[in-house]
Parts: C-alpha cells; structure tokens; sequence
C-alpha cells in the first residue's frame, strides 16, 4: 500500500497486551512509553490480564447465579480497582458501570440460551472495552490530550461470531475517514480484538487476536512502525522457560517471523505479520515493564541470515491421518479433503502424503474467541463419509527456523542426530526455505527442543 499521506510525519500503532494493562501500574509504565514517542498516535489495548478469560467462562453459560455473579466480581474487581487509582473521574465511573451493567445482562441472557454466538461476541468485548476507557483516562491525567475510540466503526469484519474476517478495503478506508483526523489531534486509545460486521453486530477475530488488530490498523493507516509491547523482551531463539539459555533475538525477516509465530512462539499471534508485510511496516515486540532492555525488530531484510535462528515448539497437536483406496492414482481427493476441512473453517499446518493416506496437524492457535474444540463431531462424520479417519492426540510440534534450510547440505544430519533415540512421528520440509518441522511425543518433546538449541544455536 502507498502511503496515503506522504507528507504527514510518521505514525506508530502501538499494542499492549493484558499483563501490560492488568493494573494501575502496569498502564502507567505503558503510558511512560506512550508519551515518550511522538509518533505513537493510534494505542491499541487488549483486555486487562484475566479478564477474556473470565469472560469466556461466562459465555459459556453459567446457569448457577451465585456462580455467575462471582465471576462477574472477579472482573469488576480488577477494573474497578484501576478506576480507583486513577481517582474514580465520575464520567470514566459512569461508563464503566454501564459496561459492566452489560456484562451481568448478556451473561445472564447466555445463561439461558448460550448458543448464541452473537451474544458471546458482545460479552467477550466488553473486556477491551473496560481496558481502553481506563487507559485513555491514564492518558488524560497525565496531561495528554487522548480520546478512547470505538474500533468497530472502522474494524469491519464478516459476520462470522467467535473468529470473523476482516475486510480489509473497508477497514482501510474507515479508517482514512475516521481514524485519521482524530489521530492527528490526538493520542487515539482503541480496543484490539473485537471488530462490527456490516450490519454493526460485534464481532470478534478469535482468542489473542489483539496483535491482529494493531497490525490491521497499522496497514489501513499506513503506519511505518508497529510496536507489540508485551511481556518479554523480544522474541526469543527458544522458549526460555524450557531452555534458560536461549536469547532475544534482536532482528528476524518477516518470513521467519511468520515461521516462528505459526510453529511455536507464542509472543504474536500468527496472522500478524501478513498485514505487516502487506503493508511494508516495521514490526517491533518488546517487554512494557522494561523497555530499555530492547526487543525484537522484525523487517523485510535483516543484516544476517543465519542457518539456524530459533527452535520453536507447540505442544498439544492433534494429528489426523486419512486413509482410503480412492486416492490412489485419482484426481480431487486432495481438493475434496480440503474443501470439507475448509467447510468446518479449519486451517491445516503440516501435510504429508502418500499414495492412499494423508496426515495433517491441524492448526490449533487459530481456535475461536470461546475456545472451542476444532475437531469436532460433525467434521469427523462428514470426513468419515469419504475416507477412514485415525486421530492421534499428545504430540508437540518443532519447528527448526532459520534461512536456507531447503538448500544448504547436512542440515537433515545435524537436526536428526539429536533426534536418535525417538521416534519421530511426522517430517515436513521442503515447501519453505525458513523451517523443517517435526513431530515427536509430547513426553519426549523438552528433551528433544533442549537439546536441539544447545546443538544447532549454542556452539
Ligand atoms: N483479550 C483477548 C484475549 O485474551 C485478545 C488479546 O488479548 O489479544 O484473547
Ligand atoms: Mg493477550
């Protein structure tokens, strides 16, 4: 995209995650940073840490009215603590009440009839909602002139509840009409996660989807940076939970980004790099509670280009083989298989194939805002009119990340070694020069990524 405005200075869209605006505290440091850079003009806030998922739970129906009103005191809590902090402004105190009127409404109404995905929508958005009020106030009694924006007028999606798709023509030119002039006036604070459909339905982009939105926003703006402010201090070469020496990693390309985030890493949503390289924007993750430590810049182009950049690793894979006669030497088995999988909106990650079976990990990142099972019943039983169906469960997937993987010599040699003594389940390598990812054990899979990033990142 051009950048629509060629003269204006430049536009960062930062995004802060729910332990950077769990408390006062927390969103006073994400203020510091803030008002330290001119250029942040659009601030996008995901929930206050907790509360997303105490709003799932209420989605889910709680039938149990003490049950119910203990959850919604949990939220209350969390919010309202944060209001007093800020010194109960009685405007903020009105607004909130009213939000969280609308919380005990649609979750006594989905206590009743909790199918409806309209309804879970407009409870699950109500947390960004509560956390952008309160930032916007933070702002405001620091002396910045700020506004809290409602996304939905410009994050038009379709309508479907629980994980809609963004429509991007008309998000970029919502935003040109609306976002624009605002931002030029003044620190803009807006929600992540949750966007309107045509008719203005709430709508949200499924669970982690507020690094979504900021890069959305940051493409329909033409924003040169976009900055994830989070917990950690940049996107690592492994977990370091699992692997205590494993490093920041101060540059990745776009490509091993989009590797990282989709196998493992789960410092950013997978679907955020796409609008930022569709966009050209300069993505930047670092950690809110220490700033000065740096972070991660992801780009187009990185100085270095290592062979090996980061092992990354998700737990919890499903692995589904198919297997019938019918595939053998015929045409559209693949394409019948993908279209039924599309049908039940579920996105694959690795396939192999052989000549009468093919096995896939489905991805599972990609769940919707209430967190429900991808595999369910009715997608078995449409699959099981065509093929037979095996379903593994319990295997970790791992991701060798890096450039050049698919053309340099010995590569397959030095990850296997380390791989002698298990089993592994599943290879995929060849369709991307970034990575070569397998499948093991669940048990088995610490061992294996510790010993992997002490072989391949640490000598
Ligand atoms: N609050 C939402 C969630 O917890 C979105 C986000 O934090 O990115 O999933
Ligand atoms: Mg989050």
């Amino acid at each position: 995209m051009n950048n629509l405005n060629p003269h204006s200075s430049p536009v960062t869209v930062a995004k802060f995650g729910g332990t950077s605006v769990a408390d006062y505290p927390s969103m006073s440091r994400c203020a510091d940073i803030v008002l330290a850079d001119e250029r942040v003009r659009v601030v996008v806030v995901s929930a206050s840490s907790g509360v997303t998922n105490l709003l799932v739970a209420l989605s889910a129906g709680v039938v149990d009215s003490d049950a119910r009103l203990a959850l919604l005191a949990q939220i209350a809590q969390i919010q309202y603590q944060i209001l007093d902090d800020l010194g109960h402004p009685a405007s903020v105190a009105a607004r909130l009440d009213s939000l969280l009127t609308e919380m005990d409404t649609l979750s006594a109404q989905l206590a009743g009839t909790p199918a409806d995905a309209a309804a879970v929508d407009a409870l699950l958005a109500l947390g960004e909602q509560c956390s952008s009020l309160l930032f916007a106030e933070l702002l405001r009694q620091r002396g910045e002139p700020a506004t809290c924006f409602d996304v939905r007028t410009v994050m038009r999606t379709d309508g479907h509840h629980g994980r809609a798709t963004p429509l991007l023509d008309d998000i970029a030119a919502l935003a040109q009409q609306s976002l624009v002039p605002l931002m030029r006036a003044e620190r803009v604070v807006t929600q992540g996660f949750i966007g309107a459909d045509a008719a203005g339905h709430t709508t949200t982009l499924g669970r982690g989807g507020s690094d979504f939105s900021a890069a959305l926003l940051a493409e329909a703006l033409a924003a040169d940076n976009l900055a994830i402010w989070t917990d950690v201090d940049g996107i690592y070469t492994c977990d370091p939970r699992l692997v205590p020496s494993a490093c920041a990693i101060p540059e990745l390309s776009f490509d091993e980004a989009a590797e990282m985030a989709t196998f493992g890493a789960k410092v950013l949503h997978p679907a955020t790099i796409l609008p930022a390289v569709r966009s050209g924007c300069s993505v930047f993750v670092g950690c809110s509670r220490e700033p000065e430590k740096g972070g991660t810049w992801i780009r187009n182009r990185t100085e270095l280009t290592p062979v090996f950049r980061a092992v990354s690793l998700r737990r919890q894979q499903t692995l589904l083989t198919v297997h019938s006669l019918n595939m053998l030497h015929a045409q559209g088995f693949l394409a019948e298989l993908f279209a039924i999988l599309a049908r039940h909106r579920i996105s694959v990650d690795l396939i192999t194939t052989s000549e009468v079976s093919v096995a896939l990990t489905l991805d599972s990142t990609g769940s919707d805002s209430g967190g429900r099972e991808l595999l369910t019943e009715a997608l078995l039983a449409e699959l099981g009119q065509m093929c037979r169906v095996e379903v593994e469960s319990d295997l970790a997937l791992v991701a060798v990340i890096g450039n050049r993987i698919a053309n340099t010599a010995g590569i397959g040699k030095r990850v296997f070694e380390v791989l002698e003594q298990h089993n592994v389940r599943m290879i995929c390598q060849g369709a991307s020069p970034h990575n070569l990812c397998f499948l093991v054990d669940g048990s088995q899979v610490d061992g294996v990524v510790r010993q992997l990033h002490s072989r391949l990142l640490e000598q």
